[in-house]
């Protein structure tokens, strides 16, 4: 199996069977994104008790990529604290538009959201990738609503 099946693997596990796919109940953030090129909708959850994000949930439809990268950016974040959640939404941006392979974004997104490096070759599908990190970002501020246009 070379690399690229094997990010493809990861993509479509997350997309059959999302981690943290529903609401928080006593969610303090949220906010919802809109993919209009491909018809993504993300509604994030989250709770942050001090400067940690303690709970995050996404609920909506999209696409593979959409899901995948939500489920895998909620696995991410969840203990981390806001600030570092913010730098990883500024790695995971820089990821998936650099040409080339970027070390730090590695060290600092993990192994699996680099499976969506792949978007890069898509253009069309960076937007897909980027949904639930912008809806991220946008909670953390508290915006409520953000769309990819
Ligand atoms: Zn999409």
């Amino acid at each position: 199996m070379d690399l690229r099946e094997l990010y493809q693997e990861v993509i479509l596990d997350h997309n059959k069977r999302p981690r943290n796919k529903g609401k928080v109940i006593n969610a303090n953030r949220h906010a919802e994104g809109y993919n209009p090129l491909c018809g993504d909708m993300v509604a994030l959850t989250v709770k942050t008790e001090g400067d940690k994000v303690t709970d995050i949930a996404f609920d909506g439809q999209g696409c593979a990529i959409s899901t995948a990268s939500a489920s895998m950016m909620t696995e991410a974040v969840k203990g981390k604290t806001v600030e570092e959640a913010e730098e990883m939404f500024k790695a995971f941006q820089k990821m998936v538009t650099s040409q080339g392979v970027e070390p730090e974004c590695e060290d600092q997104l993990g192994e699996e959201i680099m499976s969506l490096a792949g978007v890069r070759e898509h253009p069309v599908r960076i937007k897909c990738a980027t949904l639930a990190w912008h809806a991220l970002h946008a909670a953390l501020q508290g915006e409520e609503k953000v769309t990819t246009e």
